[in-house]
């Protein structure tokens, strides 16, 4: 019985080896498939502020006092643009460019996403998670949009990309466990009789092919382990 304060000791001592194995493993396994954010917000004024405020009341008939989203799915984008820069520039003013009238006449609010992605799957967050981005029509009050910069020509979505679109859409929905659907931008009229669209006007409709099938595809299936709810059949 004397020997026994020895014999723990010992064993506790047997056991840190075996013990920092694991941990570093554990740790080696998360910063594998944990995914880096880097904040790069696009300006944040009462003007985005009133606008995305507008756009929730215009286009859902949602009245708020703050422009939040309750985030239900996640809509993975291009942008076409070649670059990071030019990219977060197109995203950057509160106000729609001139050069977009086809959606001016919706709202002035510009355009955005909550994540940019660039192509070589660095992940930048543009605005928080829960504010509204307006990136596709009729879902904006649930959707938390991500864009991949490229996606054409010269500049077709890359491995890193995927990768990166893979670990923040898993970090997205270990957050955020509600989110049921991950769909891209080209499949967003699917929704159109969903009870969570909410566009009021049939009229207001812009065609879409980002961020193409197999982008989509693939993410879905690779992240199939969270028992995404399946697209809607299209109703014509
Ligand atoms: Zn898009």
């Amino acid at each position: 019985m004397k020997k026994l304060p020895l014999v723990i000791p010992l064993i506790r001592f047997k056991m840190i080896p075996k013990t920092l194995f694991i941990f570093a493993t554990v740790l080696l396994l998360f910063s594998c498939s944990s995914v880096k954010i880097i904040q790069k917000p696009v300006t944040m004024n009462e003007e985005r502020k009133q606008l995305s405020l507008e756009y929730l009341e215009t286009r859902y008939g949602l009245v708020q006092e703050e422009p939040t989203i309750t985030p239900k799915m996640i809509v993975v984008h291009w942008t076409v643009i070649p670059t990071l820069e030019k990219s977060f520039e197109a995203f950057n003013p509160s106000k729609l460019p001139n050069w977009r009238p086809e959606i001016a006449n919706a709202s002035a609010l510009n355009v955005a996403a909550q994540f940019l992605v660039d192509q070589d799957g660095t992940v930048y967050s543009l605005l928080p998670e829960t504010y509204l981005a307006r990136h596709v029509i009729g879902l904006n009050h649930c959707a938390i949009g991500i864009e991949n910069v490229g996606g054409t020509g010269d500049k077709e979505l890359t491995k890193a990309q995927l990768k990166s679109n893979i670990k923040l859409i898993n970090y997205l929905k270990m957050k955020y466990p509600k989110i049921e659907y991950v769909i891209g931008h080209l499949e967003y009229t699917n929704f159109e009789d969903h009870e969570l669209w909410l566009e009021k006007d049939d009229a207001y409709r812009t065609e879409k092919t980002d961020p193409g099938v197999d982008f989509i595809n693939t993410i879905r299936k690779k992240t199939s382990k969270h028992n995404w709810k399946p697209v809607p059949e299209k109703i014509n």
